[in-house]
């Protein structure tokens, strides 16, 4: 069992992987299997009328196994939480969570600064006859005048992953508990090392453990952490979409839990060593990272968080074109072009919420959202100002 009283990395380290008595390997082994045999007819038809919420033999592998369970166990413990539910990606964990408490009729509210595959899930909900409002991020505690008597559920993610507003998750979940709307946040950018949703009254806690979890670019997994109430509506909601993780993507996973502290740590450092240093430069009108002084929610942040991770936004000078910012981002060495973060390669998009967003995006210019790896920040440094060089140069 896990000592409550350790610190993260110490968990981390000695986390237990195998069941029984015998002498074990350090690691777990990983299972791959679909088929369980049963020892009679009479164990197997049992198992078909079993509630598959409560079956606690292994039974068949889509609903899980000693690999999945034990990273949904790890992740409880370490974030905090009744319950979890792995699946097959982050996106397949948002979905899955949004879709176990609505039903046609009802309305949701949404983070105007959402990760845009979560948009576009809840406005496929629109033709089973739900409605969703996005809202402004820093809405606070005047959520409640969003609020309609059939609103169902409120999504969160701070900070948005694109545009880094920092939300009052407190302040929220408040009005949420008073009027019985269940609030669900994606908390893949701060992992479970530098935030605590449920501590703050979020029902739900949501991870692309694509990212920093697995942590080097080569898995797809999703968790869904939640409290005692959601658990059993997330698990039904998980088994019936059939809902699974591969086993060696958990297998990465747990793998990654072992040096998560470390990795987020570097990436963190360098990220906000490499935000302030972008702060000075003059073609930077802005840079939207949390853990800086100054930042509109740096204060909630300081309050609520433990850390920052290695993503963040750089709002450029508005003078810059397009195909400028294409021919900067194309000069990049070490930014590779990509989606997806959280492995331990430096990489760079750039894009233009103006395109998506609702509410409270007043900002004009490209932005550019880097994730900053593991890699040397004078190394990284150079290619960026090379890159501003080619910014800097005719079209
Ligand atoms: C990447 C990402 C997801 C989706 O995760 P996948 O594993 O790629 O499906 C969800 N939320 C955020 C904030 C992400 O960055």
């Amino acid at each position: 069992m896990t000592k409550k009283n350790w610190q993260p990395q110490t968990n981390l380290t000695h986390l237990k992987t195998t069941v029984g008595t015998e002498p074990v390997f350090v690691n777990p082994p990983v299972i791959r299997g679909s088929t369980v045999l049963y020892p009679s007819v009479e164990e197997l038809e049992a198992s078909i009328f079993a509630d598959p919420l409560f079956r606690t033999k292994q039974s068949y592998g889509r609903f899980g196994n000693a690999n999945s369970r034990l990273l949904e166990s790890t992740l409880c413990e370490l974030e905090g939480g009744a319950g979890a539910v792995c699946t097959g990606s982050g996106l397949a964990a948002i979905s899955t969570a949004i879709w176990a408490f609505v039903q046609s009729g009802d309305h949701i509210l949404v983070s105007d600064s959402v990760y845009l595959p979560t948009r576009s899930f809840c406005n496929s909900l629109v033709r089973f006859g739900v409605a969703v409002d996005y809202f402004d991020p820093k809405i606070g505690a005047d959520i409640q005048n969003s609020i309609r008597k059939n609103t169902k559920l409120v999504f969160l993610e701070s900070p948005g992953s694109m545009t880094f507003e920092i939300q009052d998750i407190p302040a929220i979940t408040k009005v949420c508990r008073e009027k019985n709307i269940t609030t669900l946040i994606d908390n893949t950018w701060a992992t479970p090392l530098f935030l605590k949703p449920l501590a703050l009254g979020v029902d739900v806690s949501i991870h692309s453990a694509t990212k920093y979890i697995s942590g080097h670019s080569d898995s797809f997994l999703g968790i869904i952490l939640c409290n005692e109430a959601a658990y059993a509506p997330v698990r039904r909601s998980g088994i019936l979409w059939g809902q699974c993780a591969a086993p060696d993507d958990v297998y990465a996973a747990l793998r990654g839990l072992r040096t998560l502290h470390l990795r987020l740590k570097q990436h963190e450092t360098q990220a906000l060593d490499l935000a302030q240093w972008l702060q000075g430069r003059p073609e930077v009108q802005k840079v939207l990272h949390p853990g800086l002084p100054g930042f509109a929610g740096h204060e909630i942040w300081k309050r609520d968080f433990t850390g920052s991770s290695g993503l963040f936004s750089v709002l450029l000078d508005p003078k810059f074109s397009k195909p400028a910012v294409h021919q900067m981002l194309n000069s990049l060495n070490l930014f590779g072009l990509g989606h997806s973060w959280g492995g331990f390669e430096s990489l760079a998009v750039p894009f233009d919420p103006k395109f998506f967003r609702a509410h409270g995006w007043e900002e004009t210019g490209m932005l550019v959202r880097l994730h900053v790896g593991l890699e040397s920040l004078d190394d990284l440094k150079a290619d960026l100002l090379q890159g501003f060089r080619r910014l800097n140069a005719p079209v």
